[in-house]
């Protein structure tokens, strides 16, 4: 059994520099830095370490081990879908509204997986199944949000919970 080529795994990252603008990028083992759309450069943790991993990890922009996964989901095109066969619903004798809820549920099964940092929120995608972290559990995004825990590259987790909170409270 010879081992499937990697797939293209995509980061997308808040820029440590100018704040919440994304960078979007694919991963190649090489990738050692990456460059924000206005020309910052961050650069990155060991990427071929984290493209090998079993599972996911440690978040190559801020170097925490702490990742979930979940369904990359577009919930408001869901929620149109379900509205539009509900509004129809009258008219089509329900038949809209079937078809819509029937068509959002097989948009679920199809949805990919997209890997995210507690620390950071950095998503990474086309990571495959047998490397997905466990599922999102609460009591590690909220130590980092309350400032209990914090990833190793502490300067660049400009996206995390906790700093999101910090924003929050800091009079302008
Ligand atoms: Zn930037
Ligand atoms: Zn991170």
């Amino acid at each position: 059994m010879s081992a499937a080529p990697a797939p293209p795994c995509e980061l997308t990252f808040a820029c440590p520099t100018c704040g919440t603008r994304p960078v979007v990028a694919p991963l190649m083992p090489t990738t050692r830095r990456l460059l924000c759309p206005a020309g910052h450069a961050t650069d990155l943790a060991d990427v071929a370490a984290l493209l090998l991993a079993r599972p996911l990890g440690p978040c190559v922009v801020c170097g925490s081990a702490d990742l979930y996964a979940q369904r990359d989901f577009n919930r408001p095109l869901g929620l149109t879908l379900a509205a539009v066969g509900l509004a129809l619903g009258p008219f089509t004798r329900w038949i809209s509204t079937v078809a819509a809820i029937g068509l959002d549920a097989a948009l679920y099964l199809v949805t990919p997986t997209v890997c995210i940092c507690y620390a950071c929120n950095a998503q990474y995608r086309g990571v495959g199944k047998d490397r997905w972290p466990p599922a999102f559990e609460i009591a590690v995004h909220d130590a980092y949000k309350f400032g209990k825990r914090f990833p190793p590259r502490r300067g660049l987790a400009v996206a995390g919970p906790y700093l999101a909170r910090l924003r929050a409270e800091t009079p302008r």
